[in-house]
């Protein structure tokens, strides 16, 4: 009880400062949220972290790979409506780490250990696809206002005020699942899974891929992580559940990405 009162006044006193964000619509989904954490404060955050993590993660050299990555996510990045992206793809030499995020703002980064799982163009686009769609989605935001309401929801309003940009930073780690720790990221609801994997197959259509790929990717996605033990330790495993429900809406989201994929 005392938990829910601090809770409401601290959202008072982001509203009252203006922090709150407000009310927004998931395009072409049409959900609402309610987001602590306006666009231009997660953008700043995603343009600091990626900086960061491109001098303390290692780049891939790999010519071939790198390619297609910039083949596959400019693609994506076309018809993907993202608000003042400014788009980067970046390849992290990290083989034993299946894993890939798109970070507010357009900062792309995908591990190669994802590679021998996404196999060609189309596997790529599944995954870049999906993780555009929870950068659109703005799923990192409503992650990130959980996590703020829960590292600064029991305390006094000018400590959370004081307290807001490192409990920011943080939240915005693991919101992303980018923390020095790998695995500490906040598992994506089903619903946030559900959203991405029905906005990326919409944009990978779009991009010009044949969307039914998506299916192969995951059945592979399934395999490995059978093969893996169920995931647990894998990052991109344990934040994207498979399950059958899953692999039915992507099945029955098919019809209209094909006929996306098929427009002139
Ligand atoms: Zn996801």
């Amino acid at each position: 009880m005392t938990y829910r009162i601090t809770t409401s006044l601290f959202l008072v006193s982001l509203i009252t400062g203006g922090l709150l964000a407000g009310c927004a619509t998931v395009p072409e989904t049409g959900r609402s949220q309610l987001l602590l954490v306006s666009p231009a404060e997660e953008m700043q955050l995603g343009f600091t972290e990626f900086e960061k993590l491109k001098k303390s993660v290692p780049i891939s050299k790999d010519p071939a790979a790198n390619a297609q990555l910039q083949r596959v996510g400019q693609r994506i990045a076309a018809v993907a409506p993202l608000r003042n992206a400014r788009w980067e793809f970046v390849l992290f030499d990290k083989p034993d780490v299946p894993n890939a995020f798109c970070l507010p703002g357009g900062k792309v980064g995908v591990y190669s250990g994802i590679l021998p799982i996404t196999k060609d163009d189309a596997g790529l686009a599944t995954v870049i696809g999906h993780e555009v769609a929870h950068a659109v989605a703005r799923h990192g935001a409503e992650r990130m206002s959980e996590g703020l309401l829960v590292q600064l929801g029991g305390q006094l309003l000018e400590q959370a005020t004081l307290g807001r940009s490192e409990a920011s930073r943080v939240a915005l780690q693991q919101a992303y699942g980018i923390g020095s720790t790998l695995g500490v990221a906040l598992p994506h609801s089903r619903g946030q899974e559900l959203e991405a994997d029905h906005l990326g197959i919409l944009y990978m259509a779009r991009a010009g891929y044949e969307p039914r790929e998506a299916l192969a990717f995951w059945k592979r996605f399934a395999e490995y992580n059978n093969k893996h033990g169920g995931g647990k330790h894998v990052e991109f495993l344990s934040t994207h559940p498979l399950d059958d429900q899953r692999i039915r809406q992507i099945e029955g989201l098919i019809p209209q990405a094909e006929m996306e994929y098929r427009k002139p």
